[in-house]
């Protein structure tokens, strides 16, 4: 189950936050498991998820669990109430006990309330050294984690990993053998209810067994101790016993028992500081909060589909818009074209009504002027004619009438001809008064 919710929320992830995975080669193909940033992711939306639930991983149906669960501890914060009752630590330890959907699983929860199915086993198995088994994942990041500490000048024993059912059943009863059943539940988990079994955890020492009790070596006490505390999570180790455990899970410190987690996981309990994986599972991986962050995602799915939807309607109008404005745009440019063409003709019409006049006006002109051009030649001939005649006349009036004035001839003389002539008279009536004188006194002689 867990698998295949990992698995979704992977896929979720791809398509919906467009967050790109790298997953290791080494994974197995069925091995589906967060990569530190897609576990943020997921972590990121329980956040997102607590900004509307004051707590998220409250779930209505174990309201009456917290309250008697929060009365049993007084001073415990309400939020661990609720993370512990969600993994049924309210329950009496090995008698409601529930079988976990997910033992393949590196985050499946182990504990006196939850165990594996009957006559599991993993599917796959890496030895380390001295036939000690591990989960593969697992022992790729034990044997990394020391060799670390080597580098360190640290050197780690391994004294115990993967138990299998039967081996578990002879530990517990050989604890029977020298102590009562509560006091061997608080240092071995019954067969079926240890990590051990499930490939995922290590007993480590910083020295070989002597044959003495485990926390007689006072392991915590050692530089490897205070080095695992510090850097274990980086490789995907948590410690699963620590101090303080005994009265929320019933077992005590073990500072020896390293349990793999997985590195998000891990680093997400080391960055809250959260010590016990019973609080971490019950706040974060439930099968609740996978189901509510598993609605979240199709939520935000469901409001980016509409908000995309609403984003192409509001496209497609804008467009339509864009292309209405366009048309009227053209419209109007149509409209002005027009006007200016109109207004070109018009003008073409006046210019060339004006050029007809200017036309008409210059031929009149001209036939004016051919007139007057007439009318002056014309005249100039008439008076060059009347010129020539009046000289003709008058030289023709003065031959023949030498002796007398000759009046036919005065309308057509000059002003000097009629000058000359009448001196001419005068001369002539002095000149005949003065023969008459003479013609008288010869007469009378
Ligand atoms: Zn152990």
């Amino acid at each position: 189950m867990i698998k295949s919710f990992f698995c979704f929320l992977f896929i979720i992830n791809i398509f919906l936050l467009t967050f790109t995975l790298s997953v290791s080669a080494d994974q197995g193909a069925d091995f589906c498991v967060f990569e530190e940033l897609e576990f943020e992711e997921y972590l990121a939306i329980v956040s997102a998820i607590s900004e509307t639930e004051e707590y998220p991983h409250f779930f209505a149906e174990n309201a009456e669990r917290y309250k008697a669960y929060q009365e049993r501890y007084p001073d415990m914060p309400f939020d661990v109430v609720i993370a512990l009752v969600n993994v049924n630590n309210d329950m009496a330890s090995y008698r409601d006990v529930e079988i976990v959907a997910d033992p393949g699983e590196i985050s499946v929860l182990l504990n006196k309330y939850f165990s594996l199915p009957p006559d599991w086993v993993p599917d796959e198995f890496t030895d380390i050294g001295n036939g000690s088994l591990m989960h593969p994942e697992a022992a790729k990041h034990y044997v990394e984690m020391r060799a670390a500490m080597r580098e360190d000048n640290l050197n780690l024993v391994m004294i115990s990993a993967y138990r299998d059912f039967t081996r578990q059943r002879n530990l517990f009863n050989n604890a029977l053998a020298t102590r009562s059943v509560a006091r061997a539940e608080r240092a071995f988990a019954r067969p079926g209810h240890s990590e051990h079994h499930t490939g995922l955890a290590v007993d480590v020492m910083h020295r070989g067994h002597s044959g003495g009790t485990m926390t007689g070596m006072r392991f915590e006490r050692s530089k490897q101790f205070s080095w695992l505390v510090e850097n274990a999570h980086e490789y995907g180790f948590i410690l699963r016993y620590p101090q303080g455990y005994l009265e929320i899970g019933g077992y005590i410190f073990e500072p020896w028992h390293w349990r793999f987690v997985g590195v998000p996981i891990a680093t997400a309990m080391y960055d809250r500081e959260i010590i016990s994986y019973e609080e971490f599972y019950g706040r974060y991986l439930v099968q609740g909060m996978r189901d509510k962050v598993n609605e979240y995602i199709k939520e935000q799915q469901r409001l980016a589909e509409e908000a995309e939807a609403a984003a192409a309607l509001e496209a497609a109008a804008a467009e339509a818009a864009e292309l209405a404005a366009a048309e009227a745009e053209e419209a109007e440019l149509a409209r002005v074209e027009a006007i200016i063409r109109a207004a070109a003709q018009a003008a073409a019409a006046e210019a060339l009504a004006n050029a007809k006049a200017e036309l008409a006006e210059l031929e009149a002109m001209i036939n004016d002027a051919d007139k007057f051009n007439i009318h002056f030649i014309v005249t100039i001939t008439i008076l060059g004619f009347s010129a020539v005649a009046a000289v003709l006349y008058v030289v023709n009036t003065r031959s023949k009438h030498k002796d007398g004035p000759n009046t036919e001839g005065i309308p057509y003389l000059s002003l000097f001809s009629l000058i000359s002539l009448k001196k001419n008279d005068q001369k002539r009536n002095e000149d005949q008064s003065q023969g008459n004188d003479t013609c008288n006194e010869n007469s009378v002689s």
